[in-house]
């Protein structure tokens, strides 16, 4: 469960994280959609701590990762906080020197002090699952981007996150390799990962959200069911945008 309060966030004097309320229980699955430059991926960055909140309060299992009691919490402690969030990017971010295998283990082995055995073990079983087990010795520049980036959610979970972030996992892709991260991604709904994703799919975010975040400059505008927000958003804003999308 993660849970944010009055977050914000500002570049200098740009503010891009204005007030944010959210909170996402376990086994729920939240997608952000919204205008470019609204703000979605700083705010997935500021809840990993890839950026430094400016003010308010993220808590992940119940675990403050900004301040408790008003003081700052040691740098230590958020990282190990942090640990419990896995995140998947729109350019994959594999390390290009090491196999697809090398690639999801190195955080078990490095992070986690897993054994070598355990650590293959556990990502061969991965790459399985992400359809790429005879892929495993390959390195990403031979892969396609629909397989770099089922690798990068498998070396995500390889650290047993209990909630995963994904921003936009497939505008860098192809159209016709979209379907077979998509699916990957509706496999790990379908066992109830918690999830918080930003998207320009709106289809998939229609059948796997519980709940559609809109944010626009910053804001969240609405948050509604899919069908809510689909079909009758409270805000002309909204509106506009999915009739652009469609
Ligand atoms: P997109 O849909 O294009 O990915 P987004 O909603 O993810 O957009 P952000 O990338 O969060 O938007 O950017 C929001 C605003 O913050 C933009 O105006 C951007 O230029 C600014 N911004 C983001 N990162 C930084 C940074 N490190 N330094 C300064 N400004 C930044
Ligand atoms: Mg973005």
């Amino acid at each position: 469960m993660i849970e944010v309060e009055g977050l914000c966030k500002s570049f200098g004097t740009l503010e891009v994280v204005k007030n944010v309320n959210l909170t996402v229980r376990k086994g729920e699955i939240y997608s952000i959609i919204g205008p470019s430059g609204s703000g979605k991926s700083t705010l997935l960055r500021t809840l990993i701590h890839l950026e430094k909140a400016s003010s308010g309060s993220i808590r992940i299992e119940g675990k403050e990762i900004l301040n408790e009691n008003g003081t700052p919490v040691h740098e230590s402690k958020i990282r190990q906080r942090c640990r419990k969030l896995g995140m998947v990017f729109q350019n994959f971010n594999l390390f290009p020197h090491m196999t697809a295998l090398e690639n999801v283990i190195e955080g078990p082995l490095t992070v986690l002090k897993v054994s070598k055995a355990e650590a293959l073990k556990k990502g061969e079983a991965l790459l399985a699952k992400v359809g790429l087990a005879d892929q495993k010795d390959q390195y990403p520049c031979t892969l396609s981007g629909g397989q770099k980036q089922r690798v990068a959610i498998a070396r995500a979970m390889a650290m047993e996150p209990d909630i995963m972030l994904f921003d936009e996992p497939t505008s860098a892709l192809d159209p016709e390799l979209i379907g077979e991260v998509l699916s990957v991604i509706k496999k790990l709904a379908s066992e109830h990962m918690t999830m918080i994703v930003v998207t320009h799919e709106m289809g998939f975010a229609r059948e796997v959200s519980d709940q559609i975040v809109f944010m626009d400059e910053g804001c969240i505008l609405e948050k509604a069911s899919p069908d809510k927000l689909f079909n009758n958003p409270d805000h002309p804003r909204i509106k506009t945008f999915l009739e652009k999308m469609i």
